[in-house]
């Protein structure tokens, strides 16, 4: 049986930066994955682009990572997404910047980022072992014994980077969770997060069309971000941050302009009056957009009477939208809860009860936006979990 200084279960962005941390600081590292192939569930991120970081300061950090962000106030001074633009573009991956912060490989592909990942796990002598799943943990004296369904393994130190309980069908199914039971440690309720909503919305007619920076709210929840019009309902950033506060039954609102006040509108449509609705419309949202709201009203903006400007500004300004639920943990972006904080060393990311024994990424009870606030705190875990703290 092979015996590693270290062992990590599970190769998404958490893991696969857990090795590359550990063999970087020397050790004997072998990282075990039960998919074929490395990071599926990255793969998948930023629609395929890789969405690998978020350029912000500490502050937009904390704030886009609303559970438990604020553990993660030593392993960001220890590594933070700053390090990990470096670590990309000094291993070759050329980054840009897009909107909200949001940090992207050049070249739009997600398998630049993977491979850049595997190529210095390589470079730096980790072990990989695809197509091969953990199946039982145990740990003895000092030893960890790791049963797969090829080869058992021992090591000194093991780092789980197993992920959460959402989109299990990449990998992601909880096996982390049983290990952290195992060993009698607590695992907090797992929830879904950033969720995409569903609506009774007559959305046939928006389908597909997405809205840059547009104000999605309910009650005091008001969130200006993207939103996406699908067959089901709402997605996109915007949606998916406000599913934090619903549950179905709510009417939320959307504002189409917020970035004009209603006496500004007003006024443009009174510069406009000789047009049709729509096109005047157009001018400010999508086409589609502007044909569906202009669909009720008399054709030229000077025709429209005083009640009927007004339900035009309230369908511009205060769109309702009747949530019916959202999308089940299975079908959500991310898992709200995991191993619980209060039994993880917030420094060196190890079990207080297990020596030896880390957790790093989406396992632990930390659960963040879209936008790359998730990958960043996995890259950020899954190094500090490596790291060998003298
Ligand atoms: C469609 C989608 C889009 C997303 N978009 C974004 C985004 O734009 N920005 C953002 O910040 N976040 C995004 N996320 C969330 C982000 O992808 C995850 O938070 C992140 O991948 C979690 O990383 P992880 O390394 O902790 O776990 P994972 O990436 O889930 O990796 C865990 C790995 O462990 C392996 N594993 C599990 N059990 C075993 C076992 N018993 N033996 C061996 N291997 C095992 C799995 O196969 C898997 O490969 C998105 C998620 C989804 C589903």
């Amino acid at each position: 049986m092979k015996t590693y200084d270290t062992i990590i279960i599970g190769a998404g962005p958490a893991g696969m930066m857990a090795a590359i941390s550990s063999a970087f600081y020397g050790q004997k590292t072998l990282i075990v994955e039960k998919n074929r192939r490395l990071g599926k569930k990255l793969a998948g991120t930023g629609g395929g682009r890789c969405n690998v970081t978020n350029n912000g300061n500490l502050e937009d950090l904390l704030e886009g990572i609303p559970g438990n962000g604020r553990f993660l106030y030593s392993v960001f001074s220890q590594f933070d997404n700053h390090d990990i633009m470096r670590f990309f573009e000094d291993n070759g991956v050329k980054l840009k910047v897009e909107d909200h912060g949001r940090v992207f490989p050049t070249t739009d592909r997600s398998q630049t980022i993977i491979k850049a990942l595997e190529m210095k796990m390589l470079e730096l002598g980790v072990d990989i072992r695809t197509d091969t799943e953990v199946v039982s943990v145990k740990k003895n004296q000092d030893l960890f014994h790791i049963k797969t369904t090829n080869s058992d393994f021992h090591s000194g130190k093991l780092i789980v980077t197993t992920g959460g309980k959402s989109y299990p069908s990449t990998g992601s199914t909880g096996f982390g969770h049983e290990i952290a039971r195992h060993f009698k440690m607590q695992v907090t309720d797992l929830e879904a997060a950033e969720s995409p909503i569903l609506t009774d919305f007559p959305h046939k007619a928006l389908q597909g069309i997405s809205l840059d920076d547009v104000t999605l709210s309910y009650g005091k929840h008001v969130i200006t971000h993207d939103l996406l019009f699908t067959h089901f309902g709402l997605s996109g950033p915007a949606a998916l941050r406000l599913s934090s506060f619903v549950s179905g039954g709510e009417v939320a609102e959307l504002d189409f302009l917020p970035q004009m006040s209603i006496e500004e509108l007003e006024r443009y449509l009174v510069q406009q009056r000789e047009k049709s609705i729509k096109n005047a419309l157009k001018v400010l949202v999508p086409e589609r957009v502007a044909e569906f709201l202009s669909s009720d009203f008399p054709e030229k903006v000077k025709h429209l009477s005083p009640s009927q400007n007004k339900i035009l500004m309230d369908k511009l300004k205060r769109f309702p939208i009747q949530i019916t639920g959202k999308m089940s943990l299975a079908r959500s972006f991310v898992t709200k809860g995991g191993v619980d904080l209060k039994e993880i060393n917030p420094k060196t990311l190890e079990s207080k009860k297990v020596s030896g024994l880390h957790f790093a990424g989406e396992v632990l009870d930390i659960n963040a936006h879209t936008g790359g606030f998730n990958i960043t705190y996995c890259l950020c875990t899954g190094w500090v979990a490596g790291m060998v703290h003298y």
